[in-house]
């Protein structure tokens, strides 16, 4: 049987910077601003015949503590990645962030809780999926458009980040690919996309999920290196 091509979908290594021009992020207390990280999954070839899987099983080591020695650094990420950043929290516990679903197509939003069960398996980690998030909350809105402006892209992350920690965040699917995508290949995307919101970088190693390129082969769970790399920013 010859094997379907393929779906392949690229972030965009470098991300667009928004906010006010000329500022970057890092930026000094003198220089405060919303400062906006743009992650664009750029799809370049999609076939919807790849196979769905179920997520395989969390490695057995991601449940152990949020704790890692100070000036831990994280592990196989993309150094030249644009840095994020994390949610306000208190080294060593978990930090909750939410991820609101409300007007999102029912097979995204059980995506998007299905991604929040697996990244909540991290000890730094409670991700809850909602229809919208409590007031003052840790917030990644989660939203759908047809398509992006580039047309090659099926998911981005955008943050609001102000002094080197996460305000707020969200999550764009684009629906014109990714309702071609199989549902583990969409699944792939939504839970690499939770990674960024999550504070996460790209990662090098080819087929795991927040590598720059996802497929519909991709294992969209989270690995133990991915599960270290949050106890590095949240231990
Ligand atoms: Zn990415």
């Amino acid at each position: 049987m010859p094997r379907p091509a393929p779906f392949r979908s690229w972030d965009t290594v470098a991300r667009a910077s928004r906010g006010s021009p000329g500022r970057r992020r890092g930026a000094t207390p003198a220089v405060l601003g919303i400062l906006v990280v743009v992650t664009a999954a750029l799809t370049v070839v999609w076939f919807a015949t790849a196979p769905t899987a179920a997520p395989h099983p969390p490695p057995p080591a991601a449940g152990l503590a949020c704790a890692a020695e100070p000036g831990t650094p994280q592990r196989d990420v993309d150094p030249h990645d644009s840095p994020e950043h994390a949610w306000k929290h208190v080294p060593g516990e978990e930090v909750t962030v939410y991820f609101a679903t409300a007007g999102l197509p029912q097979r995204f939003a059980d995506m998007v809780a299905t991604g929040a069960r697996l990244w909540s398996v991290s000890p730094c980690i409670e991700a809850h999926a909602v229809e919208s998030c409590p007031a003052g909350s840790n917030c990644t809105t989660v939203r759908v458009k047809e398509r992006s402006k580039d047309r090659d892209t099926d998911g981005e992350t955008s943050s609001d980040d102000q002094g080197g920690v996460r305000l707020s965040s969200r999550i764009t699917l684009y629906t014109a690919l990714l309702d071609k995508e199989s549902d583990n290949g969409a699944l792939a995307t939504i839970v690499h996309e939770m990674g960024h919101a999550l504070g996460l970088v790209h990662r090098m190693q080819p087929g795991t999920v927040m590598n720059a390129t996802t497929d519909d082969h991709t294992d969209p769970t989270p690995d133990e290196t991915d599960y270290e790399n949050l106890r590095a920013i949240y231990g």
